[in-house]
């Protein structure tokens, strides 16, 4: 296996329309942010490209924006600055617990959310936490903007709704009023590496301490986040303490059906997705308020 990438031409644009415009015109050109995953694959020769067109000094492109009613988080926004964002801490604390957990400090000051999203790696911490946020992707294509949930945007193993000339521009995260928390959960594959399983968890109580609502996602587990609606459909209504989400967390082991491969077998992923969800869920409602075992 080399070591030394192929030969490609770099430009460094200075708006989201320019990197648009070269995309749709160099058939195997690329967007580069942080570099953390796609300079391996192309150092390794698992990827050849022609060009790379690096986003990652467009003024105006990360940055992280409190909104009236929404956080709004630039493509190139750093991992590593999300982990050190206090306003998102605060407002959605599953931020900073999966942007914390991302690697080591030196991949997390490089790659960037809009990278770590995009790349759909099924081992990135990031896309069940969108999920589970039910955050709005701006994507930028040759026909103007759109807007995508982030349950629709992501297809498959480093698969998503955006074509070769797409790019994400920014992350809508839309905050509501009632009593929401979140929390995001992970084992490991083993020290610091990806993900085996994780578990995004958005919950929103009521007056009386009852799940009013919520979002369970399973990451890594499958080739994309996995909403378990069979958990949050068996929440609603429910007193939110340790016996609901006991009781959630077990429904996980029948209503998923993993493969087993070279990390785990599909009796462990099932185990492990049990749990994680048991902890989620706990730490999401604890935040909450509630003081549950
Ligand atoms: C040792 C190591 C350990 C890691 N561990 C973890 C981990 O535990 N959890 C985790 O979540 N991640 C992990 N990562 C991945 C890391 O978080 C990457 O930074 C991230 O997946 C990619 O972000 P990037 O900005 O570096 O993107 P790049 O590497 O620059 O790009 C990745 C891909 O996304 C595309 N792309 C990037 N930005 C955009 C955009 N705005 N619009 C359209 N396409 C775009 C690129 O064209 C490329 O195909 C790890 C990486 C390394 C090297």
């Amino acid at each position: 296996m080399g070591m030394t990438p192929g030969n490609f031409d770099y430009v460094r644009v200075s708006s989201f329309r320019e990197a648009a415009r070269i995309l749709s015109e160099e058939e195997n050109s690329k967007i580069l942010a942080g570099g953390q995953s796609l300079i391996p694959l192309l150092k390794t020769r698992i990827m050849n490209v022609d060009l790379l067109i690096d986003i990652s000094g467009i003024k105006g492109s990360g940055g992280i924006r409190q909104e009236k009613k929404s956080l709004e988080i630039g493509a190139t926004y750093r991992v590593g600055e999300l982990e050190g964002n206090s306003l998102a801490a605060e407002s959605f604390p599953i931020l900073h617990d999966a942007a914390s957990s991302i690697a080591d400090p030196l991949v997390r000051n490089m790659g960037t959310v809009g990278g770590n999203l995009a790349h759909a790696d099924p081992g990135n911490d990031l896309p069940p936490v969108m999920v589970a946020l039910n955050a709005e992707f701006t994507v930028l294509g040759p026909k103007g903007e759109r807007v995508e949930r982030s349950a629709a945007f992501f297809k498959g193993a480093f698969s998503t709704s955006m074509d070769h000339s797409d790019t994400l521009t920014s992350i809508r995260i839309n905050q509501k009023d009632g009593n929401v928390s979140s929390a995001f959960v992970k084992q490991r594959k083993s020290a610091g590496d990806f993900s085996l399983a994780s578990v995004a968890s958005v919950v929103e109580l009521d007056d009386s301490g009852n799940f009013k609502d919520s979002r369970t996602v399973l990451g890594s587990v499958f080739p994309a986040p996995m909403i378990l609606e069979g958990v949050d459909a068996y929440l609603k209504g429910k007193k939110a303490n340790s016996e609901t989400i006991k009781k959630a967390a077990s429904l996980v082991r029948t209503q998923i059906n993993p493969e087993s491969d070279f990390f785990a077998s599909a009796d462990y992923r099932r185990h492990v997705s049990s749990l994680l969800v048991n902890n989620a869920l706990t730490t999401a409602v604890r935040r909450s308020g509630v003081n549950i075992a």
